[in-house]
């Protein structure tokens, strides 16, 4: 399925959609209308929107083109081409002349001089008589003949069995050709049946903007339909893609809504791992409707793939969680002091805590100097933050202890303050390990 755009953001389209999903809106069928510009309108719309008529045919044929509605022919209405009035009347004219003034009868043809014409130019108070050489005639197939019922137009004379047709509009009066007429086939539109869809509007159209406030509320920037473009040098793009500055730490979300009639295989999970792999992207939730298969579910859950089934959704978007000031981009952050960091991730809604022990994959326990924790209820974010303080630059084997220990515990995010500062090798290595490091003459000045 395909949109123009989300759905939730145009109020008219979720206002209908709502309205259509509860029921209070059933099938939306044309029905005639003189009074309306294009002649017909569409009462059940109108019950739950104010929009002028054009707008609304717009609104259901793009809706049935992206596949959301159902859309079925109803029927042909023909239109006056100058005032758009349905209210049009067939009439026969001169196929020659184009004149109105015909004449409908038996055209009878006397044998004598060819003289063709209607019968009643011949009925002479009950008698035959060839109005040309005013002969009389009597008898069929001998003085005459019959070549049935036709047309004889007043006033060119013209003979012939089918007029041509055109349309009388009753309202502007104009004249139409038949091959000039506006034709337009009228539709119904409707919600299909299938459950899966229904679930889907549900999800974007109720679920998907309170997800979007829910990390809105957390200081995260959402993006829909984002494009990144991944190691690979591919562009990829998720289905939302939530960010937060943290100064010391950049936050991404990647959110993948899946909606598919079967359980969610594999490949879906393998294709949104990757992705988000290709863009260094670590926290990654699945949004699934209606449900994932069992082995979808180990390989999300082993690839730390959180995700959502539909009936999380209301657990998960009802949290009440404290809202987080959201970054202001111009103030980034300067490291003045160990407290000063501390006070600065408290604020952005992390907790910290000192020698904070932590098990890592390995078995093993790792103590770090500080771990700034942050569970915004969808996603556990972790900084851990080593301090080393001598009278010389640090040297790397410092650093590379503390990437091993953070690398055992899967921590991404690393803050190293050196104080005085570190040594060539050490920065390099920090560079590389994407390690953020701060020089500072004293911890705490
Ligand atoms: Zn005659
Ligand atoms: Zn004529
Ligand atoms: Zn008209």
């Amino acid at each position: 399925m395909h949109l123009d755009k989300p759905l939730w953001r145009d109020e008219r389209t979720a206002r209908l959609l709502e309205a259509m999903l509860s029921g209070e809106v059933g099938e939306i069928k044309p029905q005639i209308d003189p009074d309306r510009e294009v002649g017909y309108y569409y009462p059940e719309l109108s019950r739950v929107l104010d929009v002028p008529d054009g707008e609304a045919q717009e609104l259901l044929d793009s809706l049935a083109k992206q596949g959301i509605l159902d859309k079925a022919f109803v029927e042909k209405y023909i239109h006056c081409p100058q005032c758009q009035s349905l209210n049009l009347a067939p009439g026969y004219y001169c196929v020659k002349c184009g004149s109105g003034r015909l004449a409908r009868g038996r055209v009878l043809v006397h044998s004598g001089c060819e003289y063709a014409g209607a019968e009643e130019e011949f009925n002479q108070s009950g008698r035959l008589v060839c109005p040309k050489c005013f002969q009389e005639v009597r008898v069929i197939g001998q003085d005459y003949t019959s070549l049935g019922v036709m047309r004889k137009c007043r006033d060119c004379g013209e003979i012939f069995a089918h007029p041509s047709i055109k349309w009388r509009c009753l309202k502007c009066g104009s004249v139409t050709p038949e091959d000039r007429v506006v034709e337009v086939d009228a539709h119904s539109y409707s919600l299909p049946e299938r459950e899966e869809i229904r679930l889907w509007l549900r999800f974007e159209l109720g679920h998907k903007p309170r997800l979007i406030k829910f990390l809105q509320e957390r200081g995260f920037e959402v993006a829909e339909n984002a494009k990144v473009t991944g190691r690979s040098g591919a562009e990829h793009e998720f289905d939302m893609l939530a960010t937060r500055d943290d100064g010391v730490a950049k936050h991404r979300i990647a959110v993948g809504i899946e909606n598919s009639v079967r359980e969610l295989g594999i490949d879906r999970v393998f294709s949104f791992d990757d992705k988000a792999y290709d863009c260094g992207i670590h926290d990654k939730i699945m949004v699934v409707l209606p449900q994932m298969k069992k082995e979808a579910e180990a390989l999300a859950e082993h690839q730390r793939i959180k995700v959502i089934q539909s009936w999380d959704l209301e657990a998960v978007l009802g949290l009440k969680l404290p809202s987080v000031e959201a970054p202001a981009v111009e103030e980034s952050f300067k490291f003045q002091s160990k407290s000063g960091l501390v006070e600065y991730l408290q604020k952005r809604g992390y907790e910290v805590d000192q020698d904070a022990v932590v098990r890592g994959k390995s078995g093993a326990d790792h103590t770090f100097d500080m771990l700034a924790t942050r569970d915004d209820g969808i996603t556990l974010h972790r900084i851990a933050v080593g301090i080393e303080v001598s009278d010389a630059p640090i040297v790397l084997e410092k650093v590379f202890d503390f990437d091993d220990k953070a690398y055992d515990c899967t921590i991404l995010n690393k803050v190293f303050i050196a104080v005085p500062g570190l040594s060539r090798e050490g920065k390099r290595f920090a560079d590389r390990q994407r390690i953020v490091v701060f020089e500072a003459a004293a911890l705490e000045p």
